[in-house]
């Protein structure tokens, strides 16, 4: 089985903060190129990689992986492993000295 792992539409969103670190979010991508994230899936958070689920009014409130279904955990955790990465990619960045 393959996962499209390409980003798909960004859909702007009305700003709600990340229950776990108080960032603001206003905007989500969807997984492959024709998906737009809808009502009742699961997504990340990029400041902290809290794991999050969209209500009906597309505000967001505080999830788990165990939330997740089982088919579809992997495949999710594998997720929030990369952007763990890309978030200490970028602290590393933000924290060496410029040459
Ligand atoms: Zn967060």
């Amino acid at each position: 089985m393959t996962h499209d792992y390409s980003r798909g539409k960004t859909k702007r969103l009305a700003a709600s903060f990340c229950p776990f670190c108080f960032t603001v979010l206003d905007a989500a991508s969807g997984l492959g190129h024709e998906n737009y994230p809808q009502p009742g899936d699961f997504t990340i958070c990029i400041k902290c990689a809290g794991v999050l689920r969209f209500r009906e009014d597309m505000s967001i409130e505080p999830s788990s992986l165990e939330s997740i279904p089982t088919h579809s955990r992997m495949k999710f955790a594998q997720m929030v492993t990369h952007v763990k990465a890309f978030i200490e990619y970028l602290q590393r960045e933000k924290s060496s000295p410029k040459s």
